[in-house]
């Protein structure tokens, strides 16, 4: 019974929950539904004529409607700058500049062509010259893709369209294909424009690879449907729709979309090196009244190693935020560091653990965080949390201390090690394996496989450079199941008995986990090592 009625409870959640979402996503949808079903009645009592019937109301609801759907025909008819259809957004006037977009400057310097070809479209038509009308982005999310594609637009003065791959995918099939028709139809009518494509794998990730027949022809048609517009849009040379494409994951992208003539010129926007980091912090510091002699910009990039330019700049304005609770009317390099943290953690999911679940999670942390402390040639664990924040229930932080290129075997081997501990300490301390360390076995064996099919480091090492694909004999194959099944179980084995051996440490992070919520590298090194401020013991491990 009382499963019943938490499944009751759960489910009236749900409904209150989509119910709320609903309301703060079409607030003015929400008004008209509601002013109709009160209104409608109320206007036929209100009114002097009365029939003894309900057909009066109900004639009275339909009326409204009708009026209501009319007004929003017409105000759709009007649309103008800024509004969205279909998922199509159009901005003109364009405000954003290439000095705007801090660091990237060989990427500037490959769309700088773009610019000058979209300003005097005319120049390059006259001499036949072929210029390529679209381009990929590549990198990570927040790494300013879009704040390209925009600069580009605001810096050759044309209208900016931009829409997300995944507006294109649709369950009928038709629609699709439909739509993007009808995008490169509208973006045609503003040329010379820029038409910005977010997230093209979302459409343009290789045929066959949708699975299911329905998915698979509307996926089919659409991504036809994308590459017959991409390669006509050199049909009038003097009015261009340059297409920017972005994506993080450009290998499942369908061959066909990066063949010359459609997005042939491939950008990278990742990461930046500290030297980027700080030209992006400074654009954003710009903003913000700074204590300038007591920041330290160089520090603050150096210690910002894996931070997306969203990330930084997410960063100057939560130091900008936790300066004003302070009552500063200066932002410190004090508020920063604050900042880092809610950066790092992102804000609260909403999701609620019972003290069980929250029990499970802080061994599993503490598990993951222990191995890695353990093991010298790892970045230092810098945050612990049983918080739950963006889409987990806990998290081990380990964040490096300087950028690196090269990862060494030891290392690979430390982060399958650490990848196992919370699956491991979960069984050692509470008994049995729950659902969540699925992603951690996961990420531990992908590691493995790329050591030995990509990087060299398995025994033997010529199974590397070597695509891991179907060509390859039954054989090899299974040597490198067996060669990566050698490596995880090893790790496995050796998690093991560094959790075995430091049991005691294990409890008293879960023990401070539990209490704290979160805790940090003095904390870390308080448990670890009996001292706040040490530094990791110089023990070599393998
Ligand atoms: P993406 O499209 O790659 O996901 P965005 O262009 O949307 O990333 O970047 C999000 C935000 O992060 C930008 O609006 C900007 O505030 C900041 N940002 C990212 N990269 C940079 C950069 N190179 N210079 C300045 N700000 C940046
Ligand atoms: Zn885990």
């Amino acid at each position: 019974m009382e499963v019943v009625m938490n499944k009751l409870v759960t489910l009236t959640n749900r409904a209150n929950r989509s119910f709320v979402r609903f309301t703060e996503k079409y607030p003015r949808l929400f008004k008209t539904i509601l002013t109709v079903l009160i209104g409608g009645p109320l206007l036929w009592f209100l009114l002097p004529i009365k029939a003894d019937d309900v057909r009066g109301p109900i004639l009275m609801t339909l009326f409204m409607l009708a009026v209501f759907w009319l007004m929003f025909r017409l105000q759709r008819k009007s649309l103008g700058a800024g509004k969205r259809s279909g998922g199509l957004r159009r901005e003109e006037n364009v405000t954003t500049r290439f000095n705007d977009v801090a660091g990237c400057d060989e990427a500037k310097r490959e769309v700088m062509e773009i610019v000058e070809f979209l300003t005097n479209p005319a120049k390059f038509a006259a001499v036949n010259a072929v210029v390529p009308s679209g381009a990929l982005l590549i990198g990570d999310p927040g790494n300013g893709k879009t704040l390209m594609a925009k600069a580009i637009a605001g810096e050759a003065k044309v209208p900016f369209f931009s829409i997300s791959g995944s507006d294109f995918v649709e369950v009928f099939v038709g629609i699709g294909a439909r739509r993007v028709r009808e995008v490169f139809e509208t973006a045609r009518k503003a040329a010379p424009c820029i038409l910005f494509i977010d997230e093209i794998d979302a459409v343009g990730k290789k045929r066959g690879s949708s699975g299911g027949d329905g998915g698979e022809r509307e996926h089919e048609q659409t991504l036809n449907m994308l590459l017959t517009e991409l390669q006509g849009m050199r049909s009038d040379p003097t009015k261009p729709v340059v297409v920017i494409a972005a994506t993080n994951r450009p290998d499942v992208l369908d061959p066909a979309l990066i063949r010359p003539g459609r997005l042939t010129r491939h950008i990278e926007i990742g990461n930046q090196p500290t030297k980027g980091r700080e030209a992006i912090l400074k654009v954003h510091m710009a903003k913000i009244p700074i204590a300038k002699d007591d920041v330290d910009l160089k520090r603050l990039a150096h210690t910002t190693a894996g931070y997306s330019g969203a990330d930084l700049a997410n960063l100057v304005n939560e130091a900008a935020i936790v300066a004003a609770r302070e009552g500063e009317t200066l932002v410190h390099m004090s508020h920063f560091e604050k900042a880092k943290d809610r950066v790092i953690f992102g804000t609260d999911n909403g999701k609620r653990m019972s003290d069980e679940e929250r029990q499970i999670v802080a061994y599993h942390e503490s598990g993951h965080a222990v191995v890695g402390e353990l093991q010298s040639v790892l970045d230092p664990v810098t945050h612990v949390s049983v918080s739950p924040r963006r889409n987990w229930l806990g998290v081990t932080i380990s964040i490096p201390t300087e950028d690196r290129y090269i990862t060494s075997k030891s290392k690979l081997l430390a982060r399958i090690a650490m990848a196992f501990g919370g699956r491991l300490a979960e069984e050692i301390f509470v008994g049995n394996i729950n659902s969540g360390a699925n992603g951690d076995y996961a990420s531990a064996t992908a590691v493995a496989r790329d050591m030995v099919t990509r990087l060299g480091m398995g025994d033997p090492a010529k199974f590397s450079q070597r695509v891991y694909g179907d060509d390859e004999s039954e054989l090899t194959k299974r040597l490198i199941d067996k060669e990566v099944d050698r490596i995880v179980t090893e790790q496995y084995a050796f998690a093991r008995q560094l959790l075995e051996s430091n049991r005691d440490k294990v409890e008293a992070m879960t023990a401070l986990l539990l209490e704290e919520d979160t805790i940090s590298i003095r904390e870390i090194n308080k448990i670890m090592r009996g001292n706040a401020e040490a530094d990791k013991p110089k023990v070599t491990v393998h």
